[in-house]
């Protein structure tokens, strides 16, 4: 719980350090995302801005790259770190990554454990002899939240590695400024490291929980 608490503040004082640096480039997020998309030969992902904070994606169904309101039109070098993430995951997908494809398979499974297990392991509590098999149905369900949680983690390292490599070679940054984008893109990967060991740390106390009754 330390380290999510930990994380989490991290990006967001990170990301607000960096959103007050200009690059001397001064290319805005989505000047950023175009030119890398350009110059890798991608022509049928467009750019789009998209309402909140932080809520950059890459939808590979549309096919749109969805910068929030504080990246698209900021020439910050935290926008051109999250911009070259998002086209990091553009080219996941136009490579056919492995793990990519994976964790989108996984989405449907992650989002049926994060919400019944819950219910089931509660109401296994509940339930004398029979609550046994709710909480093992519970603990089964949830190893889809752990999956994804788990291939998260490369498809996420992979993004930003490509983006750091690709604001380097482009010139999108110079000099100093990539370590100002290789801090928020590292800021952002604590995150999801947390949120995999949160996730851990509950499966455990499920299995602690379903040992217990057993006694
Ligand atoms: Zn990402």
């Amino acid at each position: 719980m330390l380290l999510t608490f930990w994380a989490s503040s991290n990006i967001k004082g990170t990301y607000r350090r960096y959103s007050q640096i200009q690059s001397s480039l001064g290319m805005t997020g989505a000047q950023v995302a175009q030119k890398i998309l350009q110059q890798m030969n991608i022509r049928d992902v467009r750019v789009e801005r998209v309402a909140g904070e932080l809520t950059d994606h890459y939808d590979p169904g549309a096919k749109v790259v969805r910068l929030s309101d504080g990246i698209y039109n900021s020439s910050s070098l935290a926008a051109a770190a999250v911009a070259a993430h998002e086209c990091g995951h553009v080219l996941q997908d136009k490579q056919g990554y492995s793990f990519m494809n994976l964790r989108a398979s996984l989405v449907p499974a992650a989002n049926i454990g994060g919400q019944i297990s819950p219910l089931l392991i509660m109401a296994g509590l509940f339930l004398g002899q029979l609550g046994q098999i709710f909480i093992f149905i519970g603990i089964a369900l949830f190893l889809g939240v752990i999956a994804f949680h788990l291939v998260t983690l490369p498809v996420e390292l992979d993004a930003s590695s490509r983006a750091l490599k690709l604001i380097n070679q482009l010139g999108i940054l110079q000099g100093d400024e990539n370590k100002g984008a290789r801090a928020v893109l590292n800021a952002a990967a604590w995150t999801y490291v947390a949120t995999a060991l949160y996730a851990l740390l509950q499966l455990a106390q499920y299995l602690i929980l379903l040992t217990s009754r057993n006694r």
